[in-house]
């Protein structure tokens, strides 16, 4: 049934770079066959999953939207598709994505732009934008995507689905392609706030082969887990400033609706996150400077010949990658120069244990803080070509990224021609299970 959603409709969506079609087919066959011979499965048995495409799957073609990595077929496959497996659920197909993972609109796509679902001739967000869209048209229940500082949620609240990005350590990164590694994190997307509690369960938990996994940490899904009649909720003002009108009007009704169930909601100020969005902006493409020089023509995908083996770099990475990518790179490798890395990267670093002190402070009187996902609802294509103004999409969501603490976006409501708007609840570090607890009242 999925696999005929996407023949009929992901020609207009464009969700996906590859439809594992019979691959699928012959798994749910296998499953079906293990269930009919009374053995046990997993929590996700026969359940199709559609996969971010800088996700690797061993032997499946892997791309990150970038034509450098054309044809590149990984040699292993990531913890978390392992995990998903192995509870049964069935990988469909490699979702689009803004090539590497950098923008917010899957317009920086090497191979074609997606379509958000609700309104054709609106992006879906990014950089997730092929997971949350494959979601929201009921391609599969359930989609991964990666957040490096809003890629999950911004997307999901721009295509009406729930997205999470858990807490930094909680998830395995091990066979996702690195973007910038102190910040990137793997969640779900799905349709309800228990489908993702549950594919967080299954994906949850230590992975040796990621240095950075925690030892301790574990998600247990509790689907029973609404009442937050006790719970003290605080509002971020300084989330609040750049957020149209539209937007705020439905956020200001969920605000009203934690109200009803009884919770405490305050507005709480955090000054530093104002300056979240300029510290984001030299950290990432700091690492991704780092992380993408392993691109050289010589190892992975795409090679441009040249005279010796200078050039062929200089030519691979000309020819392979796009201008978002080159963009992040020489302003990576200008924060990261000699001259400037204590005034721009030394900086950034500083204004990011700031930001971790604040929220601290702020988790002292409230349980968890809420803000809108994003600032606007989804918007037309190429209406935000100045860089500058992309990125502002993420001003409410890179905080948590450079803190390291969980959060997610919950669809609430509609806002301007009816398209979705999504509420944002952050949370303290392994702080998940509350921060389910508040989706639930708001669902
Ligand atoms: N939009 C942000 C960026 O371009 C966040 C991307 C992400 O989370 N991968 O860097």
């Amino acid at each position: 049934a999925h696999l005929s959603e996407i023949n009929e409709h992901d020609g207009d969506v464009g969700a996906f770079l590859l439809v594992m079609a019979d691959r699928a087919i012959e798994r749910a066959k296998e499953i079906d066959k293990r269930r009919s011979g009374g053995e046990e499965l997993g929590a996700l048995a026969g359940v199709p999953v559609a996969l971010k495409d800088n996700i690797v799957l061993q032997g499946v073609e892997t791309t990150c939207a970038s034509k450098i990595l054309s044809g590149w077929e990984p040699p292993y496959t990531a913890t978390v598709i392992e995990k998903l497996i192995s509870q049964g659920a069935i990988p469909i197909g490699k979702t689009n994505l803004d090539e590497f993972a950098m923008g917010s609109s899957t317009e920086n796509s090497a191979y074609f732009p997606t379509r958000n679902p609700v309104k054709l001739d609106r992006v879906p967000g990014g950089s997730s934008g092929g997971s949350a869209a494959s979601v929201a048209s009921r391609f599969a229940p359930i989609a991964i995507g990666s957040d490096t500082g809003g890629s999950i949620r911004q997307p999901a609240s721009l295509c009406g689905v729930v997205g999470v990005k858990p807490t930094y350590g909680l998830v395995s990164r091990y066979g996702l392609i690195a973007f910038a590694s102190s910040l990137d994190q793997i969640g779900p997307f799905a349709k309800s706030v228990d489908d993702a509690s549950l594919v967080l369960s299954v994906i949850a938990g230590h992975d040796g082969m990621d240095s950075t996994s925690s030892r301790t940490a574990t998600y247990e899904h509790a689907p029973n887990e609404s009442d937050i009649s006790s719970l003290r909720i605080g509002v971020i003002q300084e989330m609040m400033s750049d957020v149209s009108n539209d937007v705020l009007g439905v956020f200001n009704q969920s605000l009203d609706a934690l109200r009803s169930c009884g919770a405490k909601v305050e507005t709480v100020s955090i000054p530093a996150v104002r300056y979240g969005l300029s510290s984001y902006y030299l950290i990432a493409p700091a690492e991704a400077s780092s992380n993408l020089a392993r691109f050289d023509g010589v190892r992975y995908g795409l090679r441009v010949t040249g005279a010796d083996m200078n050039e062929t770099y200089g030519l691979s990475r000309e020819a392979g990658f796009g201008p978002e990518v080159k963009r992040r790179i020489m302003l990576g490798t200008y924060a990261l120069s000699a001259g400037y890395y204590d005034a721009l990267y030394g900086k950034a670093q500083k204004v990011r244990t700031l930001i971790v002190s604040e929220f601290a402070r702020a988790y002292s009187d409230f349980d968890v803080l809420v803000s809108p996902t994003s600032p606007t609802v989804a918007f037309g294509f190429g209406d935000k070509s100045d860089p500058l103004s992309m990125y502002m999409s993420d001003v409410c969501t890179i905080p948590s990224n450079l803190a390291g603490h969980p959060a997610m976006s919950v669809p609430f409501g509609g806002g301007a021609d009816g398209l979705p708007v999504g509420v944002q609840i952050l949370a303290p570090a392994l702080s998940e299970r509350v921060m389910f607890q508040v989706a639930r009242a708001l669902e």
